[in-house]
Formats: C-alpha cells, structure tokens, sequence
C-alpha cells in the first residue's frame, strides 16, 4: 500500500497538469491576424498580431503567432494587407455630429457639384414634402472639379417640394426660396440684425446668408430638432462610418449649443455598451459670465477621469470662459475671469483645453496660463491649445515649457486659398507648423474639428498633412514642415491619446496595449500620395471586438449588444 505522501504527490501532480492544461488555454489567442504588415512604431515591421481578452497577445511572425491559435481562435488572412493602431481624432464634434446624423444631407467627399445636387435629389425622395433637407457643412466649392459653390436656383430644382439649408462652415448659409420665413428669422429680431443677406449685381437677393461662426450657429438652431430616437440612430450611424475609416477614438471638445442634455443619446449608447468608438469628452461653459459656478455645478458630480475606457470625462473647454474662446479683442477682465476658473481647476487636477484661431493675440491666452503655471506648474495635467493653425514657434515654445500641448487640425485643406489670400505665399509655407512643432518635442495630436468645419475622414487629413495640398489641390506647405508618413500617423494614433492620459494603452500597437485596429484597403506607408486621402478601413477592431468589417471580412464582425 502506497504511504500517503505518495498519494498526495500524485494528487499534486495531477492537479498540476491540469493547471498547465488550462494555462495553455488560456493562452490561445482569440482572433490572431496573419500574413500582414503591422505597423508598430517600436520594432521592425512585424506580419502577425494575436489579440486575447480585449489586448494585444503578441506580435511577432506568422508562423509563430499562428502557434497562439486554439480550436475556438479566429484565424484572419490578411493577405498582405496593412494593420494600423486604431485612429483617434483629438478634436472632432462628434457628440453633435452623431445628434444629427440621420437628419442631414453629407456633401462631404463629393467630387462634383452634380454628384453633391444628386445627394440632394436623393434626400428629397424620402424625406416627407415641406420638411428641411440640411447641410450642415463639411464641404468647400474647391472639392468639387466646377469649384465653385450651388445656387439657390440649384437647390430648389433639385428639391421643388422640400425647405433647403445649405452651410459652409461657419460663414454661409444658402436657403432655397422662402427658406427666411419658414425658418422664422422674422421673429428672432437680434439673430436677424446680425445676418448679413446678400444681394447680386442685379440687386436681387441670391438666397446667401453671412455671419460670424456665432449667428451661423444661431441660423442653424432655427432648424427642426431631431428626436431623441434620431439622435440615438444617428450617433451609431456616425460612429460607424467613422469606424469604416479606420478611427476607434475621439476628444470631443463639446461645442456651441450642446447643453449636457445633448449628450444623453451618448450616455445611452454607452450604458448598452453599444459604443463602437471610445469618446473621452470636455465639457464647455455653457453661458457667458457663469462660468465658475457653472462648470463647478457641472463637475461636481463628475470628477476629473470619471468613466471607462469606452467613455471617460476628460476636463473643460474647448470653451472655458467665452471671454477668451478665441477672442482677438480680449480685455484684461476677460483674462482674468479665465485666471479665476483656471485657478479653480488646477486642484481638481482638470485638464483644459482652450479653442484659440490666430497667433497674434494667443499672448493673451498664453500669458493667463503662464500666470497659473508659475503658481503651480500644470504639465501633469496635459492642458492644450486646439487650432492655432498658424502658430509661431515663439508660441509653441512658450507652450512646450509649460507642457501644454497643441491639437492640430487640417483646416487649411478647405480654407488654404482663402489663407494665402489674406496671408501670402511664404507664411502658408509654414502653416501650420508641423516640422517645427516636432523638432520642439511639442506633444501634438492629429484631427479633423469635424463635421461642419471639416470632413470627419482621418486619411484626408493624413495625406493634407504630409503634402500640404488643399482640397482644391492648391500645394502650400514647406517640405521642413511635413512630417513623414510615420510620424503623420504617430500624431493620429498616440499623440491623440496623450490628451487622453492614455498613450500607455492604446495608440500604438504594442503586447499589452487594447486592441484597437484598422486592416487597411491601401498600403497607408506606400500607396501614391494622393491616393492615402482615398483609403478606407476593410477592418476596425476596438477592444478586441470587431465593430467594422466589410469585403472579404465582412462575416467577422462582432454585433454589439443592441444590434
Ligand atoms: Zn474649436
């Protein structure tokens, strides 16, 4: 008879190997991507990726990656395709953009004026007579070969039956005939003061409307507002077709007229666990001279860094104190009311980031966080100053030594020729300065300031950043100041995620890091230059999960919970 201690060796034994055998289950990856060209930004390109429970498990060779799969992997032939780190836009309005989504009319990405009245056409087939049919921007006459913009003539052929807005950026808006009453200007008697009408050479009114970004925002809010259901659809729809370009993370910096209420159709999605793209979030003061006290109200039950890593409450701004959101004329008590929300947030350890358009009055900004940051130094808390197109490095010095970082926009591929009119050839060689931001060591994240001021696709601003073309085609930047393909997608991926405290676990692909993807239709570090603009997702994993697929992948997408 075997003594005892025999016994338990064999009991030991036996519960060991079956420990081993669930250790070796457990390390079968769940999807593994073979035969590829992972773009990683530490080792030399690799051709394989694993992922397990939401990370990356390993990246290495294909024959070696493969080893990780199990019976119950998802084993993905890349084809030779292109896998990039899962793009994150810095600054885009996403939030308002998904609220409207389902309502309005895209120009964005037309090639031609027919194809943009033929959208049109197409909206009013399904959208029931005498309701609006809205473009809320995102295009610029120079995207279309006629470069130039519709006519009222246009828009109401292409919509007899049908109220049309059509915005361009912040400055214009084309109504179609009646389109003044029937958005009822006549009874808001401020607004109407402040629009400009135009009127033709023949003294006629061509149905054009002009303002600063202010009334354009104001015309706008005169339109019908979507249902809470629409704002639901449109925000899944919209964070879809950002994930058919590749993008799995947004900043979103707020925006005018977005009370806390409009963010309910994100908080919904978010609680279904239905989001498709991770959104950190700033808030922005709501009404002029409450600021304090509004954004204390606001924050009080939403600390610094509340949420997860799908939705996460990420400070104040882009509008701080309307005083100072972008104010060339600011007055020494408008800088002082930013000082005192300032010196409020630096102990609640909020990051801030503050909507700035021109370098020459950006001293004023700078010196009101220079003031706090001799008080108490704020580069833990990752403040930034977004747009600044046309920054001097005096300006990104000044930032780089207080650790404030700069969130860059491509908004001179819509308004470049606009900017060498007013500026000249040689300042446009340097705007915005790229090359010189990253010789400085500036911390700087990618983005689009999406969807009225600019197309939301992250590969057309890719490729404006590296060859400075507007959409036009109009060549503007000095070679000192494109950056490489590379270091263009660095920007995109972990320079974004660095405003989101989050450059170590997403951004780039790395063991360890969440699994957020993009298998690519073009090779991004090859293609033609001008063909980057033109190149789309076939596949977009966040977290491991598949949110996006299409073509030959198309039958690996993951439905989320309340599909
Ligand atoms: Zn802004």
């Amino acid at each position: 008879m075997a003594p005892p201690v025999s016994v338990f060796r064999c009991l030991a034994f036996g519960l060991g190997l079956l420990a081993t055998l669930t250790g070796a289950r457990a390390q079968n990856a769940d999807i593994v991507f073979f035969n590829g060209k992972i773009v990683t930004y530490d080792t030399d390109a690799a051709e394989a990726l694993a992922v397990r429970d939401g990370r990356i498990a390993a990246i290495g060779r294909s024959a070696d990656i493969r080893a990780l799969a199990g019976p119950a992997t998802r084993v993905v032939d890349l084809g030779g395709r292109t896998v990039i780190p899962g793009l994150i836009d810095s600054h885009i309005h996403a939030i308002r953009a998904g609220l409207t989504w389902r309502t309005e009319v895209h120009w964005t990405g037309a090639r031609t004026m027919a194809e943009a009245l033929e959208r049109l056409r197409k909206a009013a087939q399904t959208a029931p007579k005498g309701s609006w049919l809205v473009v809320a921007g995102g295009w610029i006459e120079g995207q279309f070969a006629e470069n130039r913009r519709p006519t009222q003539a246009e828009i109401a052929a292409a919509a007899p039956d049908h109220h049309v807005y059509v915005q361009v950026l912040y400055v214009s808006v084309l109504l179609s005939p009646g389109g003044l009453e029937a958005l009822g200007l006549t009874n808001h008697a401020e607004l109407a003061s402040r629009v400009k009408i135009e009127t033709g050479r023949d003294g006629q009114v061509t149905g054009w409307l002009w303002g600063d970004n202010r009334t354009i925002s104001d015309l706008y809010d005169l339109l019908p507002r979507p249902g809470f259901e629409q704002k639901l659809a449109g925000t899944r729809a919209f964070f879809r077709v950002l994930n058919s370009l590749g993008v799995t993370g947004v900043l979103d910096p707020g925006g005018y007229n977005m009370p806390i209420s409009e963010y309910r159709p994100l908080f919904q999605l978010w609680r279904e666990r239905a989001l498709t793209v991770r959104v950190v979030y700033s808030l922005c003061a709501p009404r002029p001279g409450h600021e304090l006290e509004d954004l204390q109200a606001m924050t009080d039950a939403m600390p610094m860094g509340f949420g997860d890593d799908w939705l996460r409450f990420n400070g104040i701004g882009e509008n701080v104190t309307w005083g100072m959101y972008a104010n060339d004329n600011s007055t020494p008590a408008d800088r002082e009311r930013l000082y005192q929300v300032l010196k409020w947030a630096v102990p609640r350890s909020l990051t801030a980031t503050f909507h700035w358009h021109n370098n020459r009055t950006v001293h004023h900004l700078i010196d009101v966080l220079e003031r706090i940051n001799r008080e108490t130094p704020v580069a833990s808390l990752r403040w930034s100053i977004a747009h600044l197109t046309d920054a001097s490095p005096e300006s990104l010095q000044r930032m780089k030594a207080m650790g404030v970082g700069w969130l860059m926009q491509n908004a001179l591929y819509f308004r470049g020729e606009a900017f060498l009119g007013q500026r000249g050839a040689e300042a446009a060689r340097m705007t915005p300065p790229i090359g010189t931001a990253l010789r400085l060591g500036l911390q700087v994240g990618g983005g689009t300031d999406a969807h009225r001021v600019m197309s939301y696709n992250p590969f057309v601003s890719l490729q404006w950043m590296v060859d400075g073309k507007t959409a036009a085609g109009t060549p503007m930047r000095a070679p000192e100041e494109m950056p490489t393909r590379l270091e263009a997608l660095r920007l995109y991926t972990l320079g974004s995620a660095w405003f989101a405290f989050d450059e170590g676990k997403r951004g780039s692909l790395a063991v360890g890091k969440l699994a957020d993807l993009a298998v690519l239709t073009k090779d991004y570090l090859t293609v033609p230059v001008d063909e980057i603009g033109s190149i789309a997702s076939l596949l977009t994993m966040v977290g491991g999960r598949v949110v996006y697929a299409s073509g030959p992948y198309a039958a690996l997408e993951d439905k989320t919970p309340a599909d």
